[in-house]
């Protein structure tokens, strides 16, 4: 245990926006959510929080106690793998250290404020069927954000998981 535990207090992606744009609140979890100062999201009944998290601080979580219960829950493929034993702490770590300096490599190259998260949605918006809004973003971050997502849907999720932290 002590291995996975080292692993996510060195990685943090599922808390940065690197893998999600948000994650499921239920609504008894609402108040606790805003005191700890997370972005509390509603949408027809349904609520979440925005990520990246206001209360990651490096890799380590700082509501940690009164985190909400999808964050409890939630255990990436690459975490899943490792308790199998089906990889090595090392190797899990290299992919950690991998998508963790692309993702600081691509938020270097964004402008003053934007996020991963805001360029995620750019492209949804750019490649929407029914939507004909010009793409906004430079190539060169598109493509960043490409190389992104194929390692992370590689090592650490499925592909169709890229907008909403699942519940575990
Ligand atoms: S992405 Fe996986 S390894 Fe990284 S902090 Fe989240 S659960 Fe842990
Ligand atoms: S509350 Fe903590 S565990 Fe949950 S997304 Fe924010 S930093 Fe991560």
């Amino acid at each position: 245990m002590m291995a996975e535990t080292n692993l996510c207090t060195r990685c943090g992606l599922c808390c940065s926006g690197a893998l999600f744009d948000f994650g499921p609140l239920t609504g008894e979890e609402v108040d606790q959510a805003r005191a700890d100062g997370l972005a509390v999201l509603e949408a027809e009944g349904e609520f979440g929080f925005a990520l990246p998290c206001p209360a990651l601080d490096g890799a380590c979580c700082t509501a940690y106690a009164t985190r909400p219960g999808t964050c409890r829950a939630y255990r990436c493929k690459l975490l899943r793998a490792l308790e199998a034993e089906d990889l090595t702490v090392a190797e899990a770590m290299s992919h950690v250290e991998e998508a963790r300096a692309i993702m600081a490599a691509l938020t270097l190259q964004l402008p003053s404020g934007m996020t991963v998260t805001d360029l995620r949605r750019m492209r949804r918006r750019a490649t929407a069927e029914d939507d004909a809004a010009p793409l906004m973003a430079p190539p060169h971050l598109m493509i960043a954000l490409g190389m992104l997502d194929l390692v992370l849907d590689q090592h650490f999720r499925k592909a169709s998981e890229r907008q909403i932290m699942p519940r575990g």
